[in-house]
């Protein structure tokens, strides 16, 4: 059995719109009950002005920027709350954003006093009528992105083309890093045309050496479990296990947008790492 750390490094608080109003002690309390010792706050960072054309969308991406600071100091208060129950981690997920890697820079430079860990993200693609969200509905991924492309295989190229560019950005972060949901592409996967199997253990292939090179970790992001279209986790346990192999950094992710979901999803993690046959 490895040790590992019992740590949830992606979670979300009520500073996200399209989260709950939950206070962070609830989440940190359902943290404690469960035995973990290491907890990363991870909100959404704020996006650039009218970076999508539906901006009443857009608002529900993400805190606005003036913001910030109230959340950065939210986040402290709780930090020496718990201290000597659990290790609270300021972070932000941080997104990677398809032509404008610099907004994201100018950002980490703005907060990388305050944030101790990062996850960066692509939430983002380039689509009908500008940025598209790729994990908002079915409906708004086959209008915007799969009516763009012309076909599941050009989006998924599209997807792992800017991970890569992702992954560029992170070596620029400074200290603790990860790569955000590697395989969020997959989350309507049910209600859509099928992602090539082949195609996609390709991608996620030649993702390995890069990730190992910039030193980037991986976040071992649960929530596709509780998406009735995608039904598993957005790292796959062959991936994983390569991860470990490589010595490229893991960290387990809930990504909790409400108290209830801190955890969940942790056998999975803990499963893959000590190569159950389950899985
Ligand atoms: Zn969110
Ligand atoms: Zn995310």
């Amino acid at each position: 059995m490895i040790h590992i750390p019992k740590w949830d490094g992606h979670t979300h608080t009520a500073f996200c719109p399209h989260g709950t109003s939950a206070e962070l002690g609830r989440y940190l309390d359902r943290a404690v009950e469960l035995g973990f010792t290491r907890y990363t706050v991870s909100e959404h960072s704020p996006l650039p002005t009218n970076w999508m054309e539906n901006a009443e969308l857009q608002s529900e991406m993400a805190m606005d920027a003036t913001e910030l600071p109230a959340y950065f100091t939210y986040v402290a208060e709780h930090k020496r709350k718990y201290e000597g129950r659990l290790e609270v981690w300021t972070g932000l997920e941080i997104d990677y954003l398809p032509g404008k890697p610099e907004y994201t820079l100018e950002l980490v430079e703005q907060c990388h006093r305050e944030v101790e860990d990062w996850v960066i993200s692509l939430h983002f693609l380039p689509g009908n009528k500008g940025m598209r969200c790729l994990d908002y509905t079915p409906q708004d991924f086959e209008e915007g992105l799969l009516g763009y492309y012309g076909s599941m295989e050009k989006v998924v190229d599209e997807y792992y083309n800017q991970i890569e560019q992702a992954i560029s950005l992170a070596v620029k972060l400074p200290g603790s890093r990860r790569l955000g949901h590697v395989n969020l592409i997959e989350k309507f996967s049910k209600s859509l045309p099928p992602i090539d199997p082949d195609q996609q253990e390709k991608r996620l292939m030649a993702l390995l050496p890069k990730l190992a090179e910039a030193k980037v970790g991986i976040d071992v992001n649960t929530a596709g479990l509780r998406v009735p279209t995608c039904g598993k986790p957005y790292v796959p346990v062959w991936f994983i296990n390569r991860c470990l192999e490589m010595g490229i950094p893991i960290v387990f992710g809930s990504d909790a947008h409400r108290p209830e979901h801190v955890g969940e999803g942790w056998s999975y993690y803990e499963d893959a790492i000590n190569g159950s046959p389950a899985n």
